[in-house]
């Protein structure tokens, strides 16, 4: 597509001509990107409504107040981001200076997801104009009134040269992939994830992968049962279950599931009422085929709590599934929906084992009053990132990293990490002129055997 290839070029030249560099620069833009949210808010509550039922409450906390957050601590910490790094330099090395310049990439793409069309088309933005970057930035063509209202607000707030939203579906995302970026930045499935991956290569474009997989919550002997209760359900309810990091299952151990499950039936209720699908605020599966497909997982196990659909508004019930054994093929994908599958063990130590055999998740969450258990399991799995004693909140503290390892991801962001991830590390070595070491030059037996010797 001829489009695509032009925004491309033209974003290329914008680059090139230093537009994206200036300090004073990034940071009126990041204040530009914070003013568009602000103006358009009633617009935003209105697409995030139609899109996905969103609530003005979930749509302030996980969408805008998230976004605002990040652009705060983006703009008040951007000077020093910028700040060239010293580093020491050996002693083979007297009388030069070291230190890593952070360069911007160049032109980025960025694709997101639904799930949280605002927030994560965004999010990655933040990081990319922080680091001196221009952006094409491609978000879901499953949230159309959200996808939509970015391009608009982006359209009336940047230069396209500078950042431009392109909406579509695959095959927009595939001419895209044709084109030659300097950083990928991607959101989604595993799956497209390793397209992603192979068609970058073409170019050797760095990526970075934020993807999904099959994130437990274990719930150990010890915990303390009514906030375990209270924080997994709403980690895992909250957007109905579509969040990446949602616990995907709980893993619970025997003597405290009887009570665990009493207590989230307690807490479902609180949070939904009695009847959720009459609740005007309980969010949507975002389109037919991912409702069919969760509907098919509601006739495994036991429902302990909720299991009725409304096929009509696209919405499942909070569902706790109980009897539910690793066979089951709810347990062999990503849930991605309110329904929570309840797993058992008698042994924390077993269950890890388990665990630890399957693919590396993007998060974790332990429940457990043993500061050295929590230690343990913290360092035995390979996840993500994760919780002692809580779901999801370790993501909205810009100070940590956030990302998936192995199939749940690759690199990460959030705060400074989203800057560095859109910056390319250049390391320089300053060299006096005053004086010249003779050690490296060749024919100079001296230098020789005082190597040697150092070499030992
Ligand atoms: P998806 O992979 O289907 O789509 C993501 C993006 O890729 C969209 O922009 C889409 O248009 C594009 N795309 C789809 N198929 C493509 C193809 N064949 N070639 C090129 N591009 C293609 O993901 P989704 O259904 O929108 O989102 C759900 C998934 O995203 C879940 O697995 C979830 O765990 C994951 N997710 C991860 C994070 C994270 O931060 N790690 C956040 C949200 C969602």
């Amino acid at each position: 597509m001829k489009q695509i290839e032009e925004v491309v070029a033209h974003q290329r030249a914008f680059f090139l001509n230093g537009n994206t560099l200036d300090y004073a620069v990034r940071k009126e833009q990041l204040q530009k990107l914070k003013e568009m949210l602000k103006t358009n808010e009633r617009g935003i509550y209105h697409a995030l409504k139609k899109d996905l039922n969103k609530s003005r409450h979930e749509t302030l906390t996980t969408e805008l107040g998230f976004l605002y957050t990040e652009l705060d601590f983006a703009i008040k910490n951007l000077s020093g981001w910028m700040e060239p790094t010293k580093v020491r330099s050996p002693i083979t090395h007297k009388g030069s200076k070291s230190f890593i310049l952070k360069e911007p990439y160049g032109v980025s793409l960025i694709m997101s997801p639904w799930n949280y069309p605002l927030q994560l088309a965004l999010a990655p933005a933040i990081g990319a104009i922080a680091a001196g970057n221009c952006v094409v930035l491609k978000p879901s063509e499953h949230t159309e009134a959200t996808s939509a209202l970015l391009a608009d607000m982006i359209q009336d707030t940047f230069n396209p040269s500078y950042i431009t939203v392109l909406e579509g579906g695959k095959e927009t995302s595939e001419e895209l992939l044709k084109q030659r970026f300097d950083y990928i930045f991607f959101t989604g499935s595993t799956e497209v994830g390793k397209v992603i991956m192979k068609e970058a290569s073409t170019h050797l474009t760095p990526v970075t992968l934020e993807l999904g997989g099959k994130s437990p919550a274990i719930v150990d002997k010890d915990a303390n049962i009514n906030l375990a209760a209270k924080r997994i359900v709403w980690g895992k309810f909250t957007n109905a279950g579509q969040t990446c990091v949602a616990p995907d299952y709980v893993y619970v151990h025997e003597k405290v599931k009887f009570k665990l499950l009493k207590a989230m039936k307690k807490q479902i209720k609180s949070f939904y009422g009695k009847e959720p699908l009459k609740n005007d605020d309980y969010i949507r599966i975002i389109n037919e085929k991912h409702f069919n497909r969760l509907v098919q997982f509601l006739s495994e196990g036991t429902p302990l709590h909720g299991g009725d659909t409304d096929p009509a508004a696209l919405k499942i019930e909070p569902t706790i599934l109980d009897k539910i054994t690793w066979n089951h093929s709810i347990m062999q994908e990503e849930i991605f929906g309110p329904i929570l599958p309840i797993l058992s063990f008698t042994n924390v130590e077993d269950a890890a084992a388990v665990i630890r055999a399957k693919e590396k998740p993007l998060a974790l969450y332990y429940f457990s009053e043993d500061g050295k258990m929590q230690e343990q399991i913290m360092q035995y799995l390979s996840f993500g990132g994760g919780s002692i004693n809580d779901t999801i909140y370790h993501l909205s503290n810009p100070h940590l990293p956030f990302g998936g390892v192995g199939a749940s991801g690759m690199g990460s962001y959030h705060g400074k990490y989203s800057f560095d991830t859109f910056s390319h590390d250049k390391s320089i070595l300053k060299q006096s002129t005053k004086f010249d070491i003779p050690f490296r030059y060749p024919g100079n037996k001296f230098a020789e055997s005082v190597t040697k010797r150092i070499m030992k």
